[in-house]
């Protein structure tokens, strides 16, 4: 017999959090907890207004499949049950977590990376002033960065990025511009970043209205973040992107993100996951993703005040599992 709880929680960031879309100072997740036999699985998800979500439409999705999860369902019918997105990750991972609790074992110990094993992961530098840019990437160098990821808007691109650059010489960059670009500009501020030594370019344009990235040489690498959500949208966007974000707020959970990591093979894409803002608890469930990817971007914990969850370690630019249980 299972049983299953939920619940939302608000969490503080220790510092303002600015991209193309706006600020954010704190965060809303959703907490599953699915019990069985003495052992608890838990799961956990960030709702994305982006993608018409809230805690409120979350939780709603949940109650509607609760009775079906205390009755046994597992994570195949799941995603029959439920759309992608944050209600079927939360369940989804903590589906796994049970699943693995009742073996004896975790996700990550059946799926990868190996326990203490060190992964290389983003820090994100939210938008500010070209100054203030690189005033934070020096904080993050001083912190052992060695992977930055620029949020741009549609303003002072170039600018921006050569503040950081001239601040970090030697670090690798990656860029999000969230949608923001106007297509007559793509092509131009790819180049201009190419030179900077941008090595990726996530989601210059809006979902939905980038077609025209099929249309000329990519100087630089470019991923697809709002515009992939589940490994339906991967072969539309073959031809457009060189990598694709995996998230598993987006995917609706590790079960989908691993078929998509599949599916993106077939196509020649690389694999980038990234994350909404969330706890440790939320990372740790993304690592499986992480041992396929070329860029790993799980820097949640590191805006928030404080996190409940001591199985990872971020130190020196690297974020590493530390329990095996
Ligand atoms: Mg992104």
């Amino acid at each position: 017999m299972r049983t299953l709880k939920r619940y939302t929680q608000t969490w503080l960031l220790d510092r303002p959090f600015v991209i193309a879309r706006g600020a954010s100072t704190s965060i809303d997740i959703i907490r599953v907890e699915i019990h069985q036999d003495g052992f608890v699985g838990i799961g956990e998800s960030k709702p994305t207004p982006r993608y018409g979500h809230s805690a409120e439409s979350v939780m709603e999705e949940i109650d509607e499949v609760s009775l079906a999860i205390e009755q046994g369902i597992d994570r195949k019918a799941l995603l029959e049950r439920l759309p992608a997105g944050p209600a079927r990750n939360a369940l989804d991972c903590a589906l796994w977590s049970l699943e693995c609790a009742l073996e004896g074992t975790t996700p990550t110990a059946r799926l990868g990376p190996p326990i203490g094993h060190e992964i290389v992961t983003a820090h994100t530098i939210s938008i500010a002033t070209p100054a203030e840019m690189a005033e934070a990437a020096r904080q993050e160098l001083a912190q052992g960065a060695r992977l930055l990821k620029i949020k741009l808007n549609d303003e002072q691109v170039v600018e921006r990025v050569r503040a950081v650059r001239e601040a970090a010489p030697d670090v690798r960059l990656i860029i999000d511009a969230n949608e923001a670009w106007a297509p007559e500009n793509v092509e131009a501020w790819c180049r201009a970043l190419a030179e900077l030594d941008v090595e990726m370019i996530e989601q210059p344009l809006p979902a939905g209205e980038d077609g025209i990235l099929a249309d000329f040489d990519h100087p630089v690498a470019l991923c697809a973040d709002e515009s992939c959500h589940t490994r339906e949208d991967i072969a539309r966007l073959s031809d457009r992107y060189e990598m694709i974000n995996i998230k598993l707020d987006k995917s609706g959970g590790l079960t989908e993100a691993l078929a998509m990591v599949e599916e993106a093979r077939k196509h020649d894409m690389a694999i980038m996951v990234g994350c909404m803002l969330g706890t440790s608890m939320a990372m740790r469930a993304a690592l499986p993703v992480a041992a396929h990817a070329v860029i790993v971007d799980l820097d949640g914990p590191i805006w928030l005040s404080s996190d409940d969850v001591p199985s990872l370690d971020y130190r020196n630019g690297w974020v590493r599992e530390t329990h095996d249980t």
